[in-house]
């Protein structure tokens, strides 16, 4: 039987399921009728880095049987609103001109997409781009236009750059290099993937973006395709890591579509970085993914060491250092 309608055959049966192994009926291509042992690996939640407290969110909201969708969102808003975590949120290290700007984007079950980029103000891009997603007939908002549409639609306006970040960035005015390199253990981007109850699969990613970026930078984590990507028949990707890198190949994109093309979540995002490290020189920069499948299964893998990804499955959490180009 071919892996694809292995994975598929395997997703129906693990609606509804949370753990434990399940027999299945399944034809062969014989047209013999087998049975088959199947054990769904969902609910699940991962997400870049290591965020226990984001991953345990989500995981409390599958755990009850909440939908994929409210559990990145309710998973990345703790990152967000975290003011320690300097690369998302409340506390995100600003641009060059000491603007914090955000970015994030969330993808349904059904393909919907939304996101906001460069917002100022707004603690929450997660909850704004769902907004965008579900009640505008638009995918993405930038700027002005974005923190109108939060504000309109009830989020508090305040000044997210705190006393740690503002201190930092009068340090780096003292010598204002912003030359866009990437300090490989300093960046925390959150992605998330979850896969629900019923096997549906739901996606975010959230940031400040590079720290001392030039004004009006987007990097990958917003933009369909390239910090994200989910489609519900196949699975999902995220990235973390120098944003120019990933939408030069669009990477999460690419990543699903190696698995529809049978590639195992592991072999699909060590594929995607191979694509990244084969055009030149990597030494300055980090790119790291994360991807799961239609029955939950994960991989991950980053150009150099020093990513790690967290895992909640069962309701717990797993923090592992990913496998590496770089060794
Ligand atoms: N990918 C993010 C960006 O380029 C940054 C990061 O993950 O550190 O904006």
């Amino acid at each position: 039987m071919k892996r694809r309608k292995f994975i598929q055959n395997a997703t129906l049966t693990g609606a509804g399921v949370a753990v434990g192994a399940h027999v299945i009926s399944c034809t062969t291509e014989k047209k013999e009728k087998t049975k088959i042992a199947v054990v769904p690996e969902f609910p699940k939640v991962i997400a870049t880095w290591n965020v226990p407290n984001a991953t345990e969110t989500a995981w409390k909201v599958l755990e009850k049987g909440g939908s994929s969708l409210d559990a990145i969102e309710q998973g990345c808003r703790i990152e967000e609103a975290d003011e320690r975590n300097q690369s998302v949120g409340k506390g995100g290290r600003p641009d060059r001109d000491g603007n914090v700007t955000l970015d994030a984007c969330i993808m349904d079950k059904n393909g919907n997409y939304g996101a906001v980029v460069c917002m100022q103000h707004i603690k929450h891009p997660i909850s704004v781009a769902r907004k965008v997603m579900e009640d505008t007939p638009h995918v993405l908002l930038a700027g002005k236009g974005a923190e109108k549409f939060a504000i309109e639609s009830g989020f508090q306006p305040e000044d997210l750059l705190t006393e740690a970040s503002r201190k930092e960035w009068e340090k780096w005015r003292e010598t204002s290099n912003y030359a866009p390199v990437i300090n490989i253990e300093n960046h925390d981007t959150i992605g998330m993937l979850a896969i629900d109850k019923n096997g549906d699969i739901a996606g975010g990613c959230t940031t400040s973006g590079l720290a001392y970026k030039m004004a009006g930078r987007v990097g990958d984590s917003p933009i369909v395709g390239s910090g994200l990507f989910i489609d519900n028949e196949i699975g999902g990707a995220t990235a973390t890591g120098m944003g120019e890198e990933v939408l030069k190949t669009v990477g999460s994109f690419l990543i699903v579509e190696l698995m529809r093309q049978g590639r195992s979540p592991q072999e699909a995002c060590e594929e995607g970085i191979k694509r990244i490290v084969s055009k030149g020189n990597f030494d300055n920069f980090q790119v790291a993914y994360v991807a799961m499948n239609k029955s939950g299964e994960t991989g991950s893998y980053s150009i150099h060491s020093g990513f790690s990804a967290t895992i909640n499955h069962n309701g717990i959490n797993n923090n592992k250092e990913s496998m590496s180009f770089n060794k």
